[in-house]
């Protein structure tokens, strides 16, 4: 029996933690089936709040996560869905051959050699965004580090690599290779030219770190287009990104934009 034939999306349904942060549950306690059930809730209301920001410029930009069981495959988008109409029966299932073992319709070209080159060279990633929002595409154009000139961007404080190397859309390996090596043991990536990526244990914490990642070049354009903005000293520089950035932090920032999809969009869990 292949891969897809031994996944049923509609099983393993957990219920509503309900609004704010006290029904949260650690999901890794949880069976495969839980697990990837709500990974896919997760990932298709990842999709829905990117197209509430506004990263939903025709079809570029993805998000993917690991499966929790076949650690070869990963779920992603199928080329050409609006995000902010994505549902979980929409999501599809990669493995790293590129073939399609899930779902109706393939993922992007480029998007498939991104993110399976990532999980190949990181074992410990296990969800990846992309897309070329309006600061982040302009902030890679700068050639420039994010700088922590705020307490919110210190969560880019030494954790982001720099992609210099832009040489067309990556629709080949290559291009999913260089970038791989370019975010070596970071977690997040500066892509010169194209956009930002980030990547994380999980898609809430990866989704929040790219809504952070927006803002951070969007702060650090306005800043520097009027003046010299100061930057935080290392030792809090280093202290602030460990408080309001690991991974608790970045997954409790996320579930209030979660809960209102929750009741204003339920049907991104069709
Ligand atoms: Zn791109």
């Amino acid at each position: 029996m292949g891969v897809g034939e031994k996944i049923d999306i509609n099983k393993g349904k957990l219920p509503y933690k309900g609004r704010g942060l006290s029904g949260c549950i650690d999901i890794n306690s949880k069976s495969f089936e839980e697990q990837r059930r709500h990974g896919l809730e997760k990932l298709a209301a990842a999709y829905r709040i990117f197209a509430r920001k506004g990263f939903d410029l025709g079809l570029v930009g993805h998000i993917s996560f690991r499966d929790p069981e076949f650690s070869d495959h990963f779920w992603i988008n199928p080329l050409g869905y609006h995000f902010g109409q994505m549902k979980v029966s929409d999501l599809v299932l990669m493995n790293f051959d590129g073939e399609l073992v899930f779902g109706k319709e393939r993922t992007g070209d480029a998007a498939f050699c991104i993110h399976s080159e990532i999980y190949k060279s990181r074992e410990d990633i296990k969800s990846i965004a992309h897309a070329h929002p309006m600061y982040g595409k302009t902030f890679s154009a700068l050639g420039k580090e994010l700088l922590p000139i705020s307490q919110d961007s210190c969560a880019f404080y030494e954790r982001t690599a720099m992609f210099n190397d832009y040489d067309g859309v990556a629709n080949g390996p290559d291009e999913g290779i260089n970038i791989a090596k370019a975010l070596a043991d970071k977690d997040f990536v500066i892509l010169q030219n194209h956009g930002i990526l980030t990547t994380g244990s999980m898609v809430d914490t990866t989704v929040w770190y790219f809504l952070n990642m927006e803002e951070a070049c969007k702060s650090q354009l306005l800043a520097e287009a009027v003046g010299e903005p100061i930057a935080i000293p290392h030792e809090t520089a280093c202290s602030t990104r460990d408080y309001v950035a690991n991974d608790l932090s970045a997954f409790a920032s996320l579930q209030p934009m979660l809960d209102v999809l929750w009741e204003e969009e339920p049907d991104f869990l069709d």
